[in-house]
């Protein structure tokens, strides 16, 4: 197996990225490192190793502990660096472990942060939250330049956005930031529908846990980057110890080949229900990047290269609609989290976004009648049928309400 260069196709990187070791020791499925320590029989050799793991880097001889470097997880970080384009990635216990070794690594060069809402909850929690002393300016897109101070170490965005699917030109972020490192959260895209490195953000983080485990079994955070942000990431690491389990970077590693395939086959279902439900008379809105003007600066194509498969809709009739919705689904599960094999729906206002202060919630187009739904690969006929009879529900028990 020769290793992968940049014009192999994503497909073939998605099978064979972070392997090539394997097939250069003769070991065809991928074996699980479960040793917590490993021997250091040259003190002067291993002591110097877990010195250069101390400060961020690499093994240089032994692993030493496996808080410090696992060769489970290494060989799916560089799988996943490679297929998002980026120098190094490294790997965290959940997406939002992930997200505060992102800001504690940020802290150590200022105690500011402009960030663009609406973000995940549990993102905008943690900043709102002054947990990590860390200074944050909300603002809109096209305000981000605006916001720059000469001790911002970070623009944090999010696109396409969890719950809303509102959408960010990431070359124009990137463009007001300026000096300043740009995260980009890419977790309801993927790696396989945009790569934001390639439009100059510096680190794009994911929360494994959904398309990239893809199975709703694994808890996950990953962020690709350049070396120098690597290096920082892996220190904070070792030192608050937010490590993935090798176990689940397995699982991960296992999920990556199909990666392409689940996300188009989704992508092409939730396509067809997203039409569908714009038409629905219970339906006030749906939001969907791939929807007839829903992508007026013609993002698709230029940064993303297809909708994705989420998508957030509103009811005629506010909470009480939406709560039938989510009590009358069947085949669907009425769940928080994305991404998975089989369609989740939810209901943000009420679940995932929830902590976010209601003013800005309902600023960012979180309204009481929002439901986020993500489609699997069940057949969409099936899907349709299932969310039409909840949607009758909705609407007969809307009825009943009014003539009481
Ligand atoms: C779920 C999610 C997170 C947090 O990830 P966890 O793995 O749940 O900690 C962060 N960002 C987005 C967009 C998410 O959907």
């Amino acid at each position: 197996m020769s290793k992968p260069t940049a014009s192999t196709s994503l497909e073939t990187q998605a099978v064979h990225a972070g392997r090539e070791v394997l097939h250069e020791q003769g070991i065809h499925a991928m074996p699980i490192d479960l040793s917590s320590t490993y021997p250091v029989q040259n003190l002067d050799e291993g002591g110097r190793s877990l010195e250069a793991m101390a400060m961020g880097g690499l093994p240089i001889g032994s692993p030493v502990y496996s808080r410090l470097y696992n060769p489970t997880v290494a060989r799916y970080e560089q799988g996943l660096a490679q297929l998002e384009g980026a120098a190094e990635c490294v790997a965290f216990g959940s997406g939002m472990a992930a997200v505060t070794a992102c800001l504690m690594a940020a802290k150590q060069r200022g105690g500011h942060i402009v960030a663009v809402r609406p973000l995940y909850g549990g993102t905008d929690h943690l900043l709102a939250s002054g947990m990590l002393g860390l200074e944050v300016s909300w603002a809109e897109a096209d305000g981000i330049a605006a916001a720059i101070r000469p001790d911002t170490a970070m623009v944090i965005v999010e696109t396409p956005a969890n719950p809303t699917l509102a959408m960010v030109d990431l070359e124009d972020v990137v463009r007001q930031a300026g000096k300043v490192p740009v995260l980009v959260d890419n977790t309801f895209a993927t790696p396989i529908l945009q790569n934001p490195i390639k439009h100059g953000a510096t680190l794009v983080l994911h929360s494994a846990t959904k398309f990239l485990g893809g199975h709703g079994d694994v808890l996950a955070g990953l962020v690709a980057t350049n070396n120098d942000w690597a290096t920082e990431l892996r220190k904070v690491r070792v030192i608050t110890g937010n490590v993935l389990h090798p176990l689940a970077a397995y699982l991960l590693h296992r999920s990556l080949p199909t990666l392409p395939l689940r996300v188009r086959a989704q992508q092409d279902g939730a396509k067809i229900i997203a039409e569908r439900l714009a038409k629905h008379p219970a339906v006030s809105a749906v939001h969907f990047p791939g929807l007839q003007g829903q992508d007026p600066k013609g993002l698709l194509g230029r940064q993303m290269k297809g909708p994705g498969s989420l998508m957030a809709f509103e009811v005629k009739g506010g909470f009480e609609a939406a709560a039938i919705v989510m009590a009358e689904v069947k085949l669907m599960t009425p769940a928080v989290s994305l991404g998975s094999v089989d369609t989740l729906i939810q209901h943000p206002a009420a679940l995932t976004h929830r902590v976010v202060d209601a003013e800005a919630r309902e600023h960012s187009g979180v309204s009481q009648s929002l439901m986020r739904l993500s489609v699997g690969l069940e057949g969409p006929e099936d899907l349709w049928a299932d969310l039409e009879q909840a949607l009758a529900k909705a609407m007969a028990g809307m009825a009943v309400g009014t003539s009481r």
